[in-house]
């Protein structure tokens, strides 16, 4: 896997601003926040993207990720937020070491702004048993 920002921010080679870390996780304010409490929280575990993070990894930071979410909620005050989570550079990842964001919205409207175009599930009954036979 390929250096980035948050490989050196792991080995404290860059500053950052850290509001949790365990041996597994750490979680520090984005840089350029979409909001007010955006944080990111990564794993130590060196992966570019979601699907490649051991089972291990991905459940320590399933387990804090709720306990973030609550202490970013109680210190800005929000009550309502996103959980954004990128893979790929037509996905909007933009640094390759994978990271979840927590994004509160508040009530300026600022946070996550969502263009969600849906469409009709079609082949529901076979592309879930396509998915499930590659599990
Ligand atoms: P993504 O587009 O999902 O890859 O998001 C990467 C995020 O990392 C962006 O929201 C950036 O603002 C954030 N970011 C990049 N460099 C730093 C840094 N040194 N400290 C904190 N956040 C950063």
């Amino acid at each position: 896997m390929a250096e980035t920002v948050f490989s050196k921010i792991l080995r404290d080679e860059l500053p950052c601003h850290r509001v949790y870390e365990d041996a597994h996780v750490l979680a520090f304010l984005d840089i350029n926040p979409i909001s007010r409490g955006h944080t990111l929280v990564i794993p130590r575990e060196p992966a570019e993207r979601l699907e490649e993070l051991s089972e291990e990894a991905a459940a320590a930071i399933g387990r804090v990720l709720p306990r973030i979410a609550r202490a970013v909620l109680a210190a800005t005050g929000a009550t309502d937020w996103n959980l954004l989570q990128n893979n790929g550079r037509p996905a909007h990842q933009d640094v390759f070491h994978v990271h979840f964001h927590i994004i509160p919205k508040h009530a300026d409207g600022s946070g996550l702004g969502v263009g969600w175009k849906s469409s009709k599930l079609q082949d529901g009954d076979t592309l879930a048993k396509e998915i499930a036979a590659k599990l």
